[in-house]
């Protein structure tokens, strides 16, 4: 019989990668707390009406990729192509801006969308989502930058570039999309298939094709920074300023438009070199219009997405986190008195801060070593039958095979003196 295969475009995070998961989750708990926003936890499906009224069918997330179906009773669900969208649902519906102030919100989980399948692109991928709601000032812009910046440096990454634009307002882009369509129109032939649509429906979609005669013919297209309003330019004046005055470096690109139909003045996208075609790790924008847009309160908001997987690529490149596991002891024991004893004595090493994997195979003393090797840990505890008897055990360094006899109960107590030696033997 054949086996059963994982979804195309899904992917399992095997033990041997999942220490690179944790230290990604582990820097942006500390990097978030330490700019005080907290986290929300928000379904993975949603009615699909909202991501329709909140992203846009004219999307390709929307419109082209994503997941959605009719259930048992006949509703239109969506698994959620990005995390905004529900995260906007829930600050709405539990009255979050009631608080009054600022919110300072951020989840990490899996999205979906229908796309072709290649490396740093899935079908279920995740995303660290962070958003900041209820202001309009430029700082705010600036600590979302600022923090995708902080995460991805502490994490060790370089050959990193932030590109920065404004989308201007609503109104700003409305001019603006006329002037594109005029100069766009004269070359409809020659766009390649999806821009020939987004003439009418997108048109500042365009500006993102990846396809080369497309993209020669948007060199000369208007430049969206030549249509923004007075008010419009002061707020991207005011984001560089900023960026400039905490040290962030960036590169203006007035062709920077981001997918997602939502975004209004702040664009921003984080590339990396080192990723191929698939180059940006982290997006994001300011969304002023999108929480009055699905039935909140006029609320102002910026926020990013970073794609973990294409992170976790990035660090598989760097090599700097080791994904063996930490452990301290490998415990070998054979013999029935010494198999009952070494349950009692793993419970006791545990409690007192020793990570013990203990070795259940029953075999022979030099299989159970071999094992003892390849486990990781630094120390292999030996009971037998005998060692049993006199509450002992045997205590080996695996690396430097240096052994002892020890009591059990010496064990325990110099558990802090040991504890240290194995630290200073990991680095
Ligand atoms: P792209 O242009 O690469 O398709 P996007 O503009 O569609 O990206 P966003 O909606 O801004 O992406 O999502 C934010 C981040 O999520 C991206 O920068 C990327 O790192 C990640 N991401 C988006 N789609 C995928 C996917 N299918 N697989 C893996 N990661 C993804
Ligand atoms: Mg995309």
């Amino acid at each position: 019989m054949s086996s059963i295969q994982a979804i195309r475009g899904t992917r399992d995070i095997l033990p041997s990668e999942s220490p690179l998961w944790a230290k990604i989750e582990e820097i942006a708990r500390q990097t978030l707390a330490s700019y005080a926003y907290r986290e929300i936890r928000t379904p993975i499906f949603e009615q699909t009406e909202l991501f329709a009224r909140g992203i846009g069918e004219a999307t390709d997330a929307v419109g082209k990729e994503m997941y959605s179906f009719e259930d048992r009773g006949g509703r239109s669900i969506a698994l959620r192509p990005e995390i905004t969208a529900g995260l906007v649902r829930a600050f709405i519906q539990n009255k979050l801006f009631a608080q009054g102030g600022v919110q300072r919100l951020w989840h990490l989980g899996p999205a979906f969308r229908y796309e072709r399948p290649q490396a740093g692109r899935q079908r279920q991928f995740h995303q660290l989502d962070v958003e900041i709601l209820g202001s309009r000032d430029a700082r705010a812009d600036v600590e979302i930058i600022a923090i995708a910046t902080q995460i991805l440096t502490c994490l060790g990454l370089q050959s990193l570039s932030l590109d920065l634009n404004s989308v201007g307002s609503g109104e700003d882009r409305q001019t603006y999309r006329e002037a594109l369509v005029a100069y766009f129109t004269p070359y409809k032939e020659d766009l390649d298939a999806d821009s020939q649509t987004r003439l009418t429906l997108n048109p500042l979609r365009i500006l993102d094709s990846k396809d080369k005669r497309t993209q020669e013919i948007v060199i000369d297209a208007p430049s969206l920074l030549d249509y923004l309003s007075d008010d419009s330019q002061r707020h991207f004046d005011a984001v560089q300023q900023h960026l400039t005055n905490v040290g962030i470096s960036f590169n203006i690109n007035p062709r920077l438009v981001r997918g997602l139909d939502y975004y209004t003045h702040t664009a921003f996208e984080i590339q990396s070199t080192d990723l191929g075609a698939q180059a940006t790790v982290c997006g994001g924008g300011r969304y002023d219009g999108l929480v009055a847009q699905l039935g909140g309160p006029d609320t102002s908001a910026i926020g990013f997405g970073m794609g973990i997987e294409r992170l976790i690529i990035l660090l598989e490149q760097i090599n700097r986190y080791s994904t063996v596991p930490e452990l301290d002891i490998y415990l070998i024991s054979r013999g029935e008195k010494a198999e009952l004893q070494s349950a009692q004595l793993a419970n006791r090493l545990r409690q007192n801060g020793y990570s013990v994997e203990v070795d259940l195979s029953g075999s022979a003393f030099g299989k159970q070593f071999k094992r003892a090797d390849r486990s990781g840990a630094l120390i292999g505890l030996i009971l037998g039958d005998a060692e049993a008897a006199a509450n002992k055990v045997q205590v080996k360094w695996l690396a430097s095979g240096e052994q002892s006899e020890m009591t059990q109960d010496d064990l325990i107590a110099q558990a802090d003196d040991i504890k240290s030696k194995i630290a200073q033997a990991r680095h």
